[in-house]
C-alpha cells in the first residue's frame, strides 16, 4: 500500500465524495482523520472506517470557524502523534440563486465554506508540512468554476478561486517538496446532485460524452493518484474528472 505512514485529513467525510476519498486513502494504508459537522456524523465516520478495517477517526469540524480548525489540529496531534501529511479540502455546500435575487448571506456562506476554508486549513497544515519537507494538499473544486452555471455565481466564483489559490500556494510550497493541486469533478452522483430532478439529470447526461454522472469513487481515484508517489511531479494543476463534459 502506497500511503502507509501518512496521516490524511479529509474535510466533509460523512458522505458523498469526501467519504469515498477517506475510504480510498485508507485502503492505500493512510491513517484517516475524517471530519463531520455533528457528533452523529463523527459516529458514522468511525463506523465506516472500522467496517473497512481502516485506521482512523471521525472528528468534528466546522470549516467556517478558526477555533474549530485549531481544535481539530490539536486533536489530530493527540490521536496520531503528528500533523497531517495529506490535506484534502473537500467540504462544500451550494446556495443557488440568480444573482439578482441572491442574498448577502448566500454569497457569504459559500465564500466562507468553499473558499476561506482552504485558507484556514491549508495555513494550519502547511507549517508542519514545511518543517517535514513533505506534504500533499488537494482541494475539490468543480467544472462549473471553469465553465460557469446560471444560478451559481457564488459557487462558481468560489470554485474558480480554489483553482487560483491552488496555483499560488503550489508555487509557494514547491521548494519544500509539498505539492498542491485541485480536482474538478463534473456532475457526480451524491446528495448535492440528488437535489436535481430526473429531467435535469437526463439533460445533464445528454451533454456528457461518457453519458453518465460520475461516481464519488471516480473522484477519489484522482485524489489518491495526486497524493501518492505516482503524483510526485504534479503540482499547481487542476485535474478534471468529468466524463468529457469539459475538455479544457
Ligand atoms: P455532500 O454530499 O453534500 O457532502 C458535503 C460534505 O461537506 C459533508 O460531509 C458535510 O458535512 C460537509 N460540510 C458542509 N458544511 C461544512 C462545514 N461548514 N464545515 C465542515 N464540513 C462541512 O457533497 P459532495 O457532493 O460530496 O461534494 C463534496 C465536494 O465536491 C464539495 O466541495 C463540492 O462542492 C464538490 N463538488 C461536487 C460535485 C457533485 O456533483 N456532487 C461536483 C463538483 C464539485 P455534514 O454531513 O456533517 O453536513
Amino acid at each position: 500500500m502506497s500511503l502507509q505512514g501518512e496521516v490524511a485529513l479529509v474535510t466533509g467525510a460523512t458522505r458523498g465524495i469526501g467519504k469515498a476519498i477517506a475510504l480510498a486513502l485508507g485502503a492505500e494504508g493512510a491513517q484517516v482523520m475524517g471530519t463531520a459537522t455533528s457528533s452523529n456524523g463523527v459516529d458514522s465516520i468511525d463506523k465506516y472506517l472500522k467496517e473497512n478495517n481502516i485506521n482512523g477517526s471521525g472528528l468534528v469540524l466546522d470549516v467556517t470557524s478558526q477555533d474549530s480548525v485549531s481544535a481539530l489540529m490539536t486533536s489530530i496531534k493527540e490521536i496520531t502523534g503528528q500533523a497531517p501529511s495529506i490535506l484534502v479540502n473537500n467540504a462544500g455546500i451550494t446556495r443557488d440563486n440568480l444573482l439578482m435575487r441572491m442574498k448577502d448571506e448566500e454569497w457569504d456562506a459559500i465564500m466562507e465554506t468553499n473558499l476561506k476554508s482552504l485558507f484556514r486549513l491549508s495555513k494550519a497544515c502547511c507549517r508542519p508540512m514545511t518543517k517535514a519537507r513533505k506534504g500533499r494538499i488537494v482541494s475539490i473544486s468543480s467544472v462549473v468554476g471553469e465553465v460557469g452555471n446560471p444560478g451559481q455565481t457564488n459557487y462558481c466564483a468560489a470554485k474558480a478561486g480554489v483553482n487560483g489559490f491552488t496555483r499560488a500556494l503550489a508555487r509557494e510550497l514547491a521548494p519544500r517538496n509539498i505539492t498542491v493541486n485541485s480536482v474538478a469533478p463534473g456532475f457526480i452522483d451524491t446528495d448535492m446532485t440528488r437535489a436535481l430532478s430526473e429531467e435535469q439529470r437526463a439533460a445533464i447526461c445528454d451533454n456528457i460524452p461518457l453519458s453518465r454522472l460520475g461516481s464519488a469513487e471516480d473522484v477519489a481515484a484522482a485524489v489518491v493518484y495526486l497524493v501518492s508517489d505516482a503524483g510526485a511531479y504534479i503540482t499547481g494543476t487542476t485535474m478534471h474528472v468529468n466524463g468529457g463534459l469539459y475538455m479544457g
